[in-house]
């Protein structure tokens, strides 16, 4: 029986970026199929992600009928720099040798979704059904959660996504929605020493737009962010054209219409008062989830912590996850830690018993 740590290393060593992530869903499918477990290619999915490769989404057919159809759910990407990982092990910290993410986020809960299904499959024991669900390109806007076709997960009721920081042993049953919002100021361009009284200055009706918006925490549940904007082209030329974009989350869904609605008409009116011209568009991005303490799943998934010896919290978060999607598609759905720390950057770092807990939990969970 191959270890969990052995079978992480070996999947951070292959490359998979957003959008480049062909080679290790090919892998997976090898290891599953070698299992003897059903893979299916979520095909259509490539031409809406823009990835080289398509969702995948293993299935377990369990002997046991007393459970439910589980889902585990995780996503086969990585953010950059995520090429050429070189995995340093310090005492029972797996570590990147500095130059690189590690690709814990998100093959730790991978490794252990494969590392549990071995150990079913190698030792013959009974479990119940379930789907493993590898979604591509989470990291750049969810986009292959987004478009899953859902007919392939047919029947899911409760899914547990591995996909949240911090020590093994929480459980996020609570997520904002997001609101994006694309905005864009239309001044006039003039020569800007010549005759500056016939231009009409973009980024100066930005700037007093935004200073009148109020950002960062707006609540305990609610933040908001202006994080880009572009403008400009010389000193010389009075500026007619900013195009800046900004965010809204809240877990709750009036704040969010509420915040969102604010700073579109701030910014709007002291752009106006300017005389520039202002569009806007806004995405939602994804819809807030809440999954009750007293859920099945959450409750199962104490049940089985208590088992472990594993004391496990819920708890709530200001992020966006595949988690958001799933439940958006009707499933119950929560994101568990992993042990994963230090996520996107490159002290990236986990712990091997955090591994061996996330595969031993998952076994746990199929097996009960
Ligand atoms: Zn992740």
């Amino acid at each position: 029986m191959r270890k969990v740590e052995d079978i992480f290393i070996e999947m951070i060593k292959i490359d998979s970026e957003s959008g480049s992530e062909k080679r290790f869903v090919n892998y997976l499918k090898d290891e599953f199929g070698k299992l003897g477990l059903e893979c299916i290619k979520d095909i259509a999915s490539i031409e809406k992600t823009g990835s080289d490769a398509p969702n995948l989404i293993v299935k377990l057919k369990g002997q046991k009928t007393d459970k439910t159809c589980i889902g585990f759910s995780a996503h086969v990407d990585t953010v950059v720099p995520g090429k050429d990982i070189k995995p340093i092990l310090d005492g029972d910290v797996i570590k990147s040798s500095g130059n690189t993410i590690l690709g814990s986020d998100d093959k730790s809960g991978i490794a252990a979704i494969l590392h549990a299904a071995m150990r079913i499959k190698e030792e013959n024991i009974p479990s119940r059904d379930a789907m493993f669900i590898f979604t591509t390109s989470e990291e750049v806007g969810l986009l292959g959660a987004k478009h899953l076709d859902t007919s392939l997960i047919e029947g899911l009721e409760n899914m547990i996504v591995l996909d949240s920081g911090g020590p093994f042993g929480e459980i996020i049953t609570s997520a904002p929605s997001q609101n994006s919002i694309k905005m864009k100021v239309k001044g006039k361009a003039a020569h800007a020493g010549l005759e500056p009284e016939k231009g009409l200055n973009a980024i100066f009706a930005v700037s007093k737009g935004i200073a009148n918006t109020k950002i960062g925490r707006i609540d305990d549940e609610t933040t908001s962010n202006i994080g880009t904007i572009r403008g400009g082209k010389a000193t010389n030329i009075v500026p007619d054209l900013v195009e800046f974009e900004g965010e809204v989350r809240s877990r709750d869904d009036n704040k969010l219409k509420k915040v969102t609605e604010e700073m579109i008409s701030s910014i709007q009116k002291e752009v106006k008062e300017c005389g520039c011209e202002f569009e806007y568009e806004v995405i939602p991005e994804y819809k807030a989830y809440n999954i009750p303490n007293d859920h099945e799943l959450v409750k199962e998934i104490i049940n089985v912590g208590k088992k472990m010896g594993v004391d496990i919290k819920t708890g709530s978060t200001g992020g966006g996850s595949d988690t958001n999607i799933h439940c958006e598609n009707g499933i119950n759905a929560v994101n568990m830690s992993t042990g994963m720390m230090n996520v996107h950057t490159t002290s990236e770092h986990i712990h091997i018993e955090d591994l061996k807990k996330t595969s031993e939990f998952i076994f746990n969970i199929l097996t009960n």
